[in-house]
């Protein structure tokens, strides 16, 4: 396994594996590698003739007071874990070279990226948009492997590799969870113990609501209230949102039908986890 910082180095070796018509698999992530990096890893290596896995702690996809300073850094040992998935190539950029002086061109998925998270984090969406493009162009993969786990982003980077006609399939991997519930996530290890025993509430929330709904209860409104309570009554975790929503354009829904996401964003003191459930309703 390779560590290739330069991006022009990356490009030159990946011309030569598609020269070989090897293929390639592609998983963007910012590194502080879990089971959950892992599974896309996987996945990949299983699809594809060569793996590439991005370590990039993207700094415009950050807002002026979040975590971007203190996101867990360990590349040392996410080489060793690659390593271990069998990974061919980590491409570790730095911020300098990926927005060079100057840098000028964002990219703006309209619409769905004001809704769910983009309602507290503005300007979120268009970072994780300009970078995933950037990288994209950089690896030109056949393959991109993204998770559920971060359902709104990946609806975000379909809709743009479909509008701006980018050539790269894309898969979306299941949500790896720890054995209590809780989606696995890099900033998990920001929680205290008390925070992390209360955490599961919100898988545990998102199950009960999902048993609701196929036991027919069909009002959005109903559900939201009752995720809403569970949480606060079984955890000092503060609700940024819980909105039920349809599952592929992310509008929100009133009466619940078809196939649909329950997502939630919940703050445990500074630290902000994400949950969503996507299922078929009646
Ligand atoms: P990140 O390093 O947090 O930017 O994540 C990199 C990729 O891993 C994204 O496509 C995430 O959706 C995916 N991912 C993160 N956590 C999980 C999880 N618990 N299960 C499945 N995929 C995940």
């Amino acid at each position: 396994m390779r560590i290739i910082r330069s991006i022009n180095l990356l490009r030159n070796e990946l011309k030569a594996v598609r020269s070989k018509n090897q293929t390639i698999g592609f998983v963007p992530t910012m590194g502080a590698f879990h089971e959950g990096h892992f599974s896309l890893m996987r996945k990949a290596r299983r699809d594809n003739d060569i793996v590439v896995v991005s370590v990039f702690v993207n700094p415009t996809q950050f807002g002026p007071h979040e975590d971007f300073k203190k996101y867990p850094r360990q590349i040392k040992i996410d080489e060793l874990f690659a390593k271990k998935e069998k990974v061919d190539i980590i491409f570790y950029p730095s911020a300098e070279k990926m927005y060079q002086p100057g840098y000028l061109t964002y990219v703006n998925v309209t619409n769905i990226s004001k809704v769910l998270c983009g309602r507290s984090r503005p300007n979120h969406f268009n970072g994780v948009a300009t970078v995933v493009s950037k990288l994209i162009n950089i690896t030109e993969p056949d393959v991109m492997y993204l998770g559920q786990k971060d359902a709104q982003q990946a609806a975000i980077i379909k809709a743009m590799v479909k509008d701006l006609n980018f050539n790269v399939r894309i898969k979306i991997c299941p949500i790896v969870r720890e054995k209590n519930g809780l989606a696995m996530s890099s900033r998990n290890s920001y929680l205290s113990q008390k925070q992390r025993d209360e955490a599961p509430i919100l898988y545990k929330s998102l199950v009960g609501a999902k048993n609701k709904i196929l036991s027919g209860k069909t009002s959005s409104k109903s559900i939201i209230n009752w995720i809403d309570s569970n949480i606060k009554d079984n955890s000092s975790g503060i609700v940024d949102y819980i909105e039920c929503v349809n599952a592929d354009t992310l509008d929100p829904i009133t009466k619940i039908k078809g196939r649909i996401m329950i997502a939630i964003a919940v703050k445990f003191g500074k630290t902000r986890l994400i949950d969503n459930i996507v299922f078929h309703s009646r």
